[in-house]
């Protein structure tokens, strides 16, 4: 052996040595060697004794997927061979061995020669070290000791191992360490590596027993710590929000600190406590006699404080449940997991720290993942398999392009995230050149961008990227971030702000749109089959306290910006816009007497969510002077497919020849009739649909402030020309993932490849 080789096997040795478990001993091992012996693959088998068979692994080279997984028969392929033998096998054209056998899971290519060194300890076989390269070669001698050196050091690790009961990851996974991938659906685009943070819905209260109290004071001290708790948890939630509420919007924290003063709700408690019930006990039952009293109060603001106090009784009962909450602690790259996470409950979280969103439910436009995609945090849903509850704290890789998950995922594929996360930081800051300019294709068309809001980040951003207005205000969000309805000099202010940040340039407001997964977390509406029941303007026709309270609101927030738009969701008939056109000019008549200011009247646009509004333009065009199209809910009508199910979202496709020729036909109707027509749906932020959008004609795409800059980079990109005649092929085809990929295989055409997700670059060998 040279000097050089000697020198290589000492650093590999060493390596492996400081590995912190087998595991990482294998990893090293795999990846020095083959770049030591400038092969291609080098792979670890190790016989499970149990099952008398070599299960793969570590390797480089062969798919990661296969690690773990991958095993042969004791008398099985070359790799048995060389253990039956316990001697070296050295190939310069394995296929051409009678005992060649091909593995497709491993991706393994044909690979022509191959070195397999058995793994000895004390005359027992261990294991199989391979080597392949794709060239015929004929392994040195000296390649072979170099081999045959590392193998013997390697095994005394192995026994080791077993010896400490480490290698169980041949008995199938405890699942506490063995590294395993789950599929999801992608939501919201982006990388993260991290640690998970289980998400456990809000304290049950109505499921807390009755229990004799063990010892008194213990109880008290407990609600006494549990109490002082949530009084810190309120005043850091009241000081989060200073950025993103007004003071007036805070009210409700200070309301909170009073009944958690000592003489209110916590003597109560302690009456009870002292009176022999258990702490949670005599939480629930101070605050089912409030909720009761409350309830009955003729009032409607006192009314609604019930949802106030049930939401304390929740907080300090959490507390008390959890001595152990304090795990839940979130670091730099906690990746938030649970089986349902609704927008509410996510805005609540400590944004900064979430590093990516997985979770059980949902589907791709779920109003969370729509919101977490403004955020820019990536996200995937609908991971149906994922055992969420196992996995508090487990190190995880979330590729939300795919809608994968690695637990415990390998230290290669690990690095290799590392680097894609890289790319992608680069490829962001490469984009910062498109803020703040038109968009404009290379033939000279200018295109209209818009930003869809909710928060007061999205506007931020809008306007930091160069929105030329507000295509949609999302005004349920901040119905969400609240503990009841807001008041409507809240919202005033609110809307106020949204107005102001795009003066002299269009914002248009969508009222109050709730329902399905839209659910206010003071004001449940549950529905068997929610997507077709109470939502939109349906729930708000119901109740014209609510519709006209935020109407009025959105009209005072205009006065003298007079750039206030106003979108009607979820039409079906032409009735509802009639009665909703009836409590607008009521409103503004109000308004008007009221505030003694002439208002401007604002323009009113139909969303078009439910097909029958396909059929229905012409009327519609008479009451209204817009369409915009929102695509997330056509789509789901129109397919019949729910977009918040897992497992259906497989047939939820903006691709689907269906979708398309229906947005076709709208825009060609809306034009016919002389109204302008755009697109909020998540189909104008998506680089492959928006191309068709802009072909089709549409006045403005809406999208979230995260796809701004790379629609505009595509659109910078595509001449109008070629958009026409892809949408012309397009609209004759009858397959929604030919259209994707025909339309993927464009932009890739176009050197636009780092548009298409699936085009990223994936760690498989
Ligand atoms: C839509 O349905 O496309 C839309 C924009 O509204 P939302 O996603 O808020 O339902
Ligand atoms: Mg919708």
């Amino acid at each position: 052996m040279s000097a050089m080789q000697l020198e290589t096997l000492r650093r590999i040795v060493q390596e492996v040595d400081a590995a912190a478990s087998l595991h990482e001993a294998l990893e090293v091992m795999v990846e020095q060697v083959a770049e030591a012996m400038g092969s291609e693959v080098c792979s670890v088998y190790l016989l499970d004794e149990r099952n008398q068979r070599y299960v793969l692994m570590a390797s480089k080279g062969l798919n990661i997927e296969s690690v773990g997984v991958v095993s042969l028969a004791t008398g099985e392929g070359l790799v048995g061979l060389v253990g039956q033998r316990e001697e070296i096998v050295n190939l310069e054209d394995a296929a051409s061995h009678p005992r060649f056998r091909y593995l497709p899971e491993t991706g393994e290519e044909l690979y022509k020669s191959f070195l397999g060194v058995p793994i000895m300890y004390r005359r027992k076989v261990m294991g199989v070290m391979v080597v392949q390269n794709r060239e015929r070669r004929a392994y040195t001698e000296a390649a072979e000791s170099f081999l045959v050196t590392l193998c013997a050091q390697l095994s005394g690790a192995i026994a080791h191992a077993h010896a400490v009961g480490q290698v169980d990851v041949f008995r199938k996974p405890s699942l506490a360490k063995s590294s395993k991938t789950f599929q999801g659906v992608p939501g919201a685009g982006g990388v993260a590596i991290g640690r998970a943070v289980v998400f456990y819905p809000p304290a049950d209260l109505d499921a807390v027993p009755d229990r004799q109290a063990d010892d008194i004071t213990e109880e008290l001290e407990l609600v006494k710590q549990a109490i002082i708790a949530v009084r810190q948890d309120i005043r850091e939630l009241d000081a989060k929000m200073q950025e993103s509420l007004m003071a007036e919007e805070r009210a409700l924290f200070s309301v909170y600190l009073r009944m958690l003063d000592d003489n209110a709700l916590p003597a109560e408690i302690n009456a009870l406590i002292r009176g022999g019930n258990w702490a949670q006990g005599a939480v629930r039952k101070v605050i089912e006699s409030h909720t009761a009293h409350f309830a009955q109060m003729e009032d409607e603001y006192l009314r609604e404080r019930v949802s106030d106090i049930r939401d304390l009784g929740r907080r300090i009962l959490a507390r008390l449940q959890t001595a152990d909450d304090q795990h839940r602690e979130f670091n730099e790259d906690s990746i938030l997991i649970g089986e349902e996470i609704t927008t509410a409950a996510l805005v609540e979280m400590p944004l900064n720290h979430i590093a990516a969103i997985v979770t059980t439910e949902g589907a791709a436009n779920s109003h969370m993942v729509i919101v977490a995609r403004a955020l820019g945090i990536p996200t995937v849903v609908g991971v149906t398999e994922l055992p969420v509850t196992a996995l508090d704290d487990a190190e995880m890789i979330v590729d939300a392009h795919q809608g994968r998950i690695f637990v415990h995922p390998i230290r290669r594929l690990r690095q290799r995230y590392k680097e894609i996360q890289k790319e992608e930081q680069q490829a962001a800051k490469d984009l910062k050149s498109y803020e703040n300019r038109e968009t404009i294709t290379p033939d000279g068309h200018p295109v209209t961008l818009y930003v869809n809001t909710g928060l007061m980040i999205d506007v931020v951003r809008g306007v930091q990227r160069g929105a030329q207005g507000v295509g949609l205000y999302r005004s349920e969000i901040p119905f969400m971030l609240r503990e009841r309805f807001p008041g409507e000099e809240e919202q005033r202010i609110i809307y106020r702000q949204q107005l102001s940040h795009f003066a002299n340039k269009p914002v248009v407001m969508r009222t109050l749109d709730i329902g399905a997964d839209k659910d206010l977390p003071y004001f449940s509406i549950k529905e068997e089959n929610s997507a077709l029941g109470w939502r939109g303007i349906r729930f708000t026709l119901d109740h014209p306290e609510i519709f006209s309270s935020q109407i009025r609101a959105m009209l005072k927030a205009s006065i003298g910006l007079n750039n206030l738009h106003i979108l009607l969701p979820m039409v079906t008939s032409v009735t509802e816009v009639e009665e909703a056109l009836y409590l607008l000019y009521r409103s503004l008549a109000e308004v008007q007497e009221e505030e003694q200011v002439k208002i401007a009247v604002p323009k009113v646009g139909v969303m078009i969510e439910v097909p029958s509004i396909l059929l229905q333009m012409r009327d519609l065009a008479e009451l209204v002077d817009f369409f915009s199209v929102g695509s997330n809910d056509l789509t789901q009508y129109l397919l019949a497919v729910d977009r918040n199910n897992p497992r259906v979202a497989g047939l939820y496709s903006s691709y689907h020849p269906a979708v398309l020729r229906a947005l076709n036909f709208l825009v060609r109707e809306a034009h016919h009739l002389n109204k302008p027509i755009s697109i909020c749906g998540e189909m104008a932020g998506e680089p492959t649909t928006a191309i068709l959008m802009m072909a089709m004609g549409f006045n403005v795409l809406s999208m979230s402030s995260s796809n701004i800059l790379r629609i505009r980079k595509t659109l910078s990109h595509v001449p109008l020309a070629d958009a026409k005649s892809l949408l012309h092929e397009v609209l004759k085809m009858d397959s929604a993932p030919v259209i994707k990929s025909w339309l993927e295989h464009y932009l890739i055409k176009q050197g636009l490849g780092d548009m298409v997700k699936s085009s990223l670059a994936l760690p498989t060998g």
